[in-house]
């Protein structure tokens, strides 16, 4: 039923469903061709952009709100050595890496909640996908921007971070985390009174 007085296009905050629902250990299926530049591809992913950034998450992919289709949504706040991406939506995804180069780095998933390790993935990626509208997209990404479509891409073949870790060691909860890898010399400053 219709919700009055919304028109359809409002964007609704989705469940992020988490690990232990079928949906995450399931190869999606592709998006089917008659579905592009339509109203029911256009809500899901204006649905999944919406939840991603009310979660405060930088990738949000289909299986994780119950949908096993291939699109995810992801985007780049920008940083000092990262470039900003505006939040997109990719459709029907490919990805091959460039070079064997792998580098380690901390990853956390919404599915995941709470927790961070360290993960390695290729530093540079080819992308091939569809827009929502069915335009091509094709991209080279590197460094964060190459990891976190990684990430996504891994969700539509069922496969989590905790898979590809190579050093459950390194698996933290979030507060400590950011205590002691983002901040350590914040926090050895702070425990030093009372040594
Ligand atoms: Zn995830």
């Amino acid at each position: 039923m219709a919700e009055a007085g919304l028109p359809a296009s409002t964007a609704q905050k989705l469940r992020v469903v988490r690990l232990g629902h079928p949906v995450l250990r399931k190869v999606a299926e592709p998006v089917p061709e008659e579905w592009f530049d339509t109203g029911r591809l256009n809500n899901l992913a204006t649905d999944l952009l919406h939840t991603m950034m009310v979660e405060e998450g930088v990738g949000l992919a289909a299986p994780q709100v119950a949908e096993p289709l291939r699109l995810f949504a992801y985007w780049l706040p920008g940083s000092e050595d990262e470039p900003e991406v505006e939040p997109r939506v990719i459709v029907n995804p490919e990805i091959r890496p460039v070079g064997e180069e792998t580098e380690e780095g901390w990853e956390g998933c919404l599915s995941i909640p709470g927790l961070r390790g360290l993960v390695p993935r290729y530093v540079r990626i080819k992308v091939k996908g569809r827009a929502v509208d069915g335009s091509p997209v094709s991209l080279t990404a590197d460094g964060f921007h190459a990891r976190v479509i990684q990430h996504e891409y891994d969700h539509l073949d069922g496969i989590v971070y905790l898979d590809r870790m190579t050093a459950m060691r390194s698996l933290m909860f979030e507060p400590e985390w950011e205590r002691y890898v983002l901040a350590p010399a914040e926090a050895e400053q702070e425990e030093s009174p009372d040594a």
